[in-house]
């Protein structure tokens, strides 16, 4: 197993779980899988497909994720397929061909075409296992449920004999049960690896107007030269503007959302895989057919409306282990939008409990991950050290006297008054809808005015979140004064707010592209070398020069984990190159020439 492992995909080592759940296969049983995005699912049934006799048949719902898998295997010297309905007659045929000799090992479908071809090609052939990908669509309480997949049952029926693998990232009881249920599998043993992904950071920003998002965001970009990511935002106009703003600056930007016509976002999406553009500004459309595996950052515009969203999104950073960064913008605004959508959906109770969990994490003042992992079940006994509140804790002060002024503005326009009214209020100033309400005349007119607007918002994000006053969804969005506002209001009680950090105030950006504590993880070894930043670069050019070549992506060329490893070590033989993780036979010899002749080129000079 080692040694298949090292020959095609140059690694030295499993992943944990990796091990027992092919071990578990090649004794013909059927499996379950439950592992993050990134955990590396894929090697459970595609190193079992190589070790066995047959061809492997793997269930996939999107055309774009077979062909990057195809790839993928390809590129590592491995004989794999794909049917699906872009193919055409004559492709079927030399496909049906090659199947039936036995010459492939790995054969990816599409749900459709499998019930297709469950009395045809498939009992033409010598079948190992049948992988099923992206189980969780089989589930109708999932996300991306599929009708076709709730056939795949008759795989059961008609090959008793060949053992199932049903992999997924969604974790909960009831995607588990349902597709334990509706594969029909015979004593399944289930595997549930951990759903930390250490190498994503998490920071959040909270109370900022969309200036400041902006200036945020070209700072961002800026410090992830060259680094492409995702930014979701809430709805398509937003995605759009965002887009103008990136591409003003001259960044290589596409845009993403349902409302575009199927080519505009296959070439958006394929713009990305191939890293002509370094951002994607999408709506939630965006995500599911991406397996790029060198998504090195993703933010959030908005606030998303549950953690399993959330959690999603930012787990197509970072795929490949490296460190990614993560940044979640949370405004009032947001939060009074979403808490109106959840009040209105059809299941109000278990969307806004959703909502409200988001909304803790956002606003939390312990270690982010540890909410997160808690959130899935999970439990951590440390702090990360990889999110802003580790980094940078949060420090409180006695704020009473801010609450005050805010509770009591409220107070006197009887709660007639939404946060911007109120805002207004505190600053003194003078617009037509203020002075013909007569709020000018109010006794806490401009009592506010030492403090920024931007940072009344956190304020008053703060004091929500406090329980001082609630929203009425219902009136306007008009602020109501709870009773232990009251408390605060009236001096019965203190008020303890944070401290407001700026951009400016916090620490500067960890050093950055060390391939990090996953390593630990992983067992790889940490390399105590330093990275040559130019030579990188030229290695990087040397990369996109080989892909477009073949057509095919940088990243499957090399992963970018890959990249810095080579960047790090300088390998000046082919047996060096070879022995690199992440560089198998096939790509030794495909690739070493070039790549040692560069470095050698590069470090002489
Ligand atoms: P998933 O399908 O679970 O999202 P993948 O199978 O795409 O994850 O694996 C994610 C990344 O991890 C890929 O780049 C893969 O090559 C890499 N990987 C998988 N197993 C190992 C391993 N044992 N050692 C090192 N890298 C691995
Ligand atoms: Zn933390």
């Amino acid at each position: 197993m080692l040694q298949t492992l090292k020959n095609y995909f140059g690694y030295d080592s499993f992943r944990p779980l990796q091990q027992n759940i092919i071990q578990n296969l090649l004794a013909q049983k059927d499996t379950l899988v439950l592992m993050p995005t990134g955990g590396g699912k894929s090697i459970c049934y595609q190193l079992p497909a190589l070790l066995m006799e047959g061809t492997a048949i793997v269930v996939s719902p999107l055309i774009s994720l077979m062909k990057d898998q195809v790839e993928s295997l390809q590129a590592n010297g491995i004989a794999a397929r794909a049917l699906n309905s872009s193919n055409n007659e004559t492709e079927n045929i030399s496909l049906r061909r090659e199947c039936i000799q036995g010459k492939v090992k790995l054969l990816y479908i599409s749900p459709e075409r499998l019930l297709a071809e469950t009395n045809f090609l498939l009992k033409d052939i010598h079948i190992s296992l049948f992988a099923i990908d992206e189980a969780h669509c089989i589930s109708q309480w999932g996300h991306d449920f599929r009708p076709e997949y709730t056939q795949l049952k008759i795989l059961r029926e008609q090959f008793p004999k060949v053992p199932i693998i049903a992999l997924t990232a969604t974790a909960d009881k009831i995607t588990r049960k349902d597709i334990v249920q509706q594969l029909a599998l015979k004593d399944p043993q289930i595997f549930i690896s951990s759903f930390d992904r250490p190498n994503l950071s998490l920071e959040v920003k909270r109370g900022y107007q969309q200036k400041e998002k902006t200036r945020s965001i070209l700072e961002f970009i800026r410090k992830h030269k060259n680094e492409c990511g995702i930014i979701y935002c809430m709805s398509r106009n937003k995605t759009e503007s965002v887009a103008e703003t990136l591409k003003r600056q001259g960044i290589r930007t596409a845009v993403y959302h349902a409302g575009l016509s199927n080519e505009m976002r296959d070439k958006a999406q394929n713009d990305f895989i191939n890293d002509r553009v370094q951002v994607v500004c999408a709506t939630i459309a965006f995500g599911m057919g991406i397996d790029k595996s060198n998504v090195r950052w993703v933010i959030h515009y908005n606030l998303p409306k549950s953690i399993e969203s959330f959690y999603q999104e930012i787990g197509r950073a970072g795929r490949d282990g490296m460190e990614s960064d993560t940044l979640l913008f949370y405004s009032l605004g947001d939060l009074i939008m979403l808490s109106k959508f959840a009040a209105e959906s059809g299941q109000q109770e278990i969307n806004l409990e959703k909502l409200h969990r988001m909304q803790q994490y956002a606003e939390a003042d312990i270690c982010r991950r540890r909410i997160l992992l808690n959130y899935f079940g999970e439990t951590m006994d440390h702090d990360c050290g990889n999110c802003d509140v580790c980094r940078n804790p949060p420090e409180r002060f006695n704020g009473t006297i801010i609450v005050q002024k805010a509770l009591s503005a409220i107070a006197r326009t009887n709660q007639q008054i939404g946060t911007h009214m109120l805002i207004d209020i505190l600053k003194g100033a003078a617009n037509q809808e203020l002075i013909e309400k007569g709020y000018d005349k109010l006794k806490t007119y401009a009592v506010g005015r030492d403090i920024p607007a931007r940072d009344w918002q956190d304020y008053l994000l703060q004091m929500l979140n406090l329980g001082y006053f609630e929203i009425a969804y219902n009136e306007n969005n008009h602020l109501k004064i709870t009773e232990s506002g009251q408390k605060v209001l009236f001096g019965k009680e203190p008020a303890m707010l944070v401290v407001i950090k700026r951009e400016e105030q916090t620490s500067a950006k960890r050093k950055r592209q060390k391939p990090i504590k996953e390593e630990t993880l992983f067992q790889t070894p940490v390399l105590p070398q330093d990275e040559d930043e130019s030579l990188f670069e030229e290695l990087r050019t040397l990369r996109k020069k080989l892909a477009d070549e073949q057509a095919i992506p940088a990243y499957i060329v090399l992963s970018d984990k890959t990249l810095h490893q080579i960047a790090i070590l300088r390998p000046t033989t082919i047996e060096a190159f070879g022995s690199i993780s992440g560089i198998g036979e096939y790509k030794k010899e495909k690739y070493g020439k070039e790549f040692t002749e560069l470095i050698k080129r590069v470090t002489r000079k």
